[in-house]
């Protein structure tokens, strides 16, 4: 140990710098017979029947090779099989029951309203004279410690990029962190995507799109002027944004455009990006907010069309602290230039309304796969870390948006389409596949290598509207109609019911509530009451057939005690365990009432597993040792802190996997 730490020291006063051959070399030696070094690599939402396809086809020959050395079979996901639930469960080895995180979204006791089941970011305060009294700040409702956490009060280093939903950054003594999935951008949201165009009608502009905005372009000229909204502020009262004007200048003929914010002009030409485009909001005279974002163009002819990203956490000056230390972030610009920081960072809501093609979307998807790998990879470089985990989301997203293209029984599929998309999942995995093969020529050989997906996936060809069939089923009530058969609202977010008459409400991806007494503020069951109504609720969706299939649409249903750990208000008491091809609508989702209790699913988000039965919906998990058989999520921190000697914390529920 000691000789470690003055080899740790000597690396420190020669200003880190290992290029030293020599160095590295003896470094290498002494490593590889003393402590193992834990590289954890995530792929969110790897399918492991496709793997296994791919396998077996010989299609990823590096995974193959982790497989030949260890081990490889199916990870048991979390209840449900959700990237927040599923993360929270990796970072904290515990049940969604004691961390506390169930779904993207609970709701508000009080009022009934959602709010976000993850997390919030609060923008700034200010002083009467513009100075800031409070700044932005974000918040994780994920209760318990992480694991990496408890490794560096243990003095072992390591470096966490992008790990989904572990946001804001947690306070490591010697470790690093770059946030990824969870970081909003500077509006506070997931993702605020711009499309921009001359040619939108004004039922397009009058739509209110999810993840995104629609302005209208107005050319004069050829140049048109357009506020860009930017950072909130907070005095003005909510949905207030400082605006700042960009100036696009085109050449009809050339098919280019000329962007121009704040004196500094960026070039896009058609089918291609600009460059980070970096945005100052002034929001008092004494604060501002730094942002940046790129712009795609589309079409720049007869008609023109383009695409803005999300504005953006400026990595040098960031709205909210996204790496740990607070430093890191801006040490990386220095390194590579400005990078994508939104935690959402494959544009799906941009795809799914027309704003970006599927060819630009994953264009700038490998491009971002790219960086991360880049930075993976030079991050493994130095002699400076015990444990490193990174996480690329594409696998998740790209299934999302392009399983419409491999599923001949999605509503959406189209022969042509297939023909251009059908690989694009397994594109996305041989790439990741290439990653992995790096990785491992970096590693060293007692060092221990896991490859790992926090859930699976599956169809999602049909919608069912829970909040419909619970109206339908006598459940639910909407306020002023009584015919349980035709009742219908189209308020969205449960503002459409009445509470002295209901029994049950859903929200989110696949949870349902009993209106308790004592608990919701309009609630009418009694606590004693409830377990019988769930009962019987559950029974009655077990049996529930799709008419035109003959089908199961629920292969389990779950209740508040499957969640493993406490009950609290938030969980939910019935969680949906939908069968293969099915899942809760959108508009159920969003606690509101779809006209059928079952309907096609024609949104290009094609492929789901939110809330699908975990049993049927693993991950991956590749590891270049042997394993015991059973491997759930929860078990991986627990085995990391196992192989580096440290204690395992009484509340975490996971056990050492290592055979
Ligand atoms: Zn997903």
């Amino acid at each position: 140990m000691k000789k470690r730490f003055s080899r740790r020291d000597f690396l420190r006063l020669s200003s880190g710098i290992v290029a030293s051959g020599a160095l590295a070399t003896t470094t290498r030696r002494a490593r590889a017979s003393g402590k193992p070094r834990i590289v954890i690599l995530g792929f969110d939402g790897m399918e492991p029947s496709i793997v296994d396809h791919m396998l077996e086809k010989g299609e990823l020959p590096h995974l193959q090779g982790v497989r030949a050395q260890g081990a490889y079979q199916r990870l048991r996901s979390t209840l449900p099989p959700q990237s927040p639930v599923a993360w929270s469960s990796f970072a904290t080895c515990k049940e969604p029951g004691n961390h506390g995180i169930f779904d993207f979204l609970r709701r508000d006791l009080r009022s009934y309203m959602p709010m976000p089941g993850v997390g919030t970011t609060q923008h700034p305060q200010f002083n009467p004279d513009g100075t800031v009294s409070r700044p932005a700040q974000s918040r994780n409702f994920r209760q318990g410690e992480p694991f990496w956490v408890v490794a560096d009060r243990r003095g072992i280093r390591s470096k966490l990029i992008h790990i989904p939903f572990s946001y804001p950054a947690d306070s490591l003594s010697v470790g690093k962190m770059l946030c990824g999935e969870g970081v909003p951008d500077i509006r506070g949201f997931t993702n605020t995507f711009f499309s921009l165009s001359d040619s939108f009608t004004s039922e397009q502009l009058a739509e209110n799109i999810s993840g995104g905005v629609r302005l209208p372009l107005r050319f004069d000229n050829d140049v048109a002027l357009v506020d860009i909204a930017g950072a909130p502020d907070s005095r003005q009262g909510p949905g207030y944004y400082v605006k700042v004007p960009m100036e696009i200048r085109i050449d009809r003929t050339a098919h280019t455009a000329k962007i121009t914010v704040q004196g500094k002009t960026f070039e896009v030409k058609v089918g291609g990006w600009s460059d980070w485009i970096e945005w100052e909001f002034t929001v008092t005279p004494k604060f501002s907010a730094k942002a940046i974002s790129r712009v795609y163009a589309e079409q720049i002819g007869d008609s023109v069309q383009l695409y803005m990203s999300s504005l953006q956490f400026h990595p040098k000056n960031p709205y909210v602290t996204f790496s740990e230390p607070a430093g890191y972030s801006a040490e990386l610009a220095d390194r590579y230039g400005l990078y994508k920081t939104l935690g959402w960072a494959y544009d799906t809501h941009a795809l799914r309304q027309n704003a970006l093609t599927e060819g630009a979307f994953l264009e700038d998807t490998r491009r971002t796969e790219d960086w991360l790998e880049r930075l993976t990879l030079d991050e493994m470089e130095g002699d400076d870390f015990d444990m490193l985990i990174a996480v690329w989301t594409s696998t998740d997203r790209v299934a999302h948006m392009f399983w419409r293209y491999r599923d001949p029984k999605h509503p959406l599929y189209s022969a042509e389409g297939a023909k251009e998309y059908w690989r694009a999942l397994e594109d996305t995995y041989q790439r990741m596949d290439t990653i992995v093969g790096h990785v491992k020529e970096r590693l060293r050989d007692d060092d221990l290598l896991f490859v790992m997906s926090d859930h699976g996936f599956h169809s999602f060809r049909k919608g069912f509207n829970v909040n419909t069939w619970l109206i339908r089923n006598g459940y639910l009530t909407v306020k002023g109609q009584s015919d349980a058969a035709s009742a219908f609202t189209d308020k969205e977010f449960l503002q459409g019911f009445d509470w002295s008459k209901s029994r049950a409400y859903s929200l989110g991806l696949g949870s349902i509530y009993i209106n308790q007494k004592g608990r919701e503020i309009g609630g009418i069951v009694s606590p004693d009451e409830a377990d019988k109504l769930i009962a019987e609720i559950r029974a009655k969706l077990l049996e529930m057939v799709d008419p035109e299939t003959g089908d199961k649409v629920f292969s389990n249903i779950y209740t508040k005690k499957d969640f493993g750990g406490r009950v609290v208000p938030d969980t939910p008491d019935i969680e949906l365990g939908y069968a293969d091809g099915y899942q809760s609508t959108k508009v159920a989702a969003k606690g509101g009432v779809g006209e059928h209790i079952l309907e096609p699913n024609t949104d290009k988000w094609s492929g789901e597993h939110g809330a699908s039965d975990v049993a049927i919906s693993p991950g991956i998990l590749f590891a270049n040792r042997p394993l015991v058989p059973n491997v759930s999520i929860r078990d991986i921190g627990v085995t990391a802190l196992t192989v580096f000697g440290a204690e395992i914390p009484q509340d975490f529920q996971g056990k050492p996997i290592l055979a």
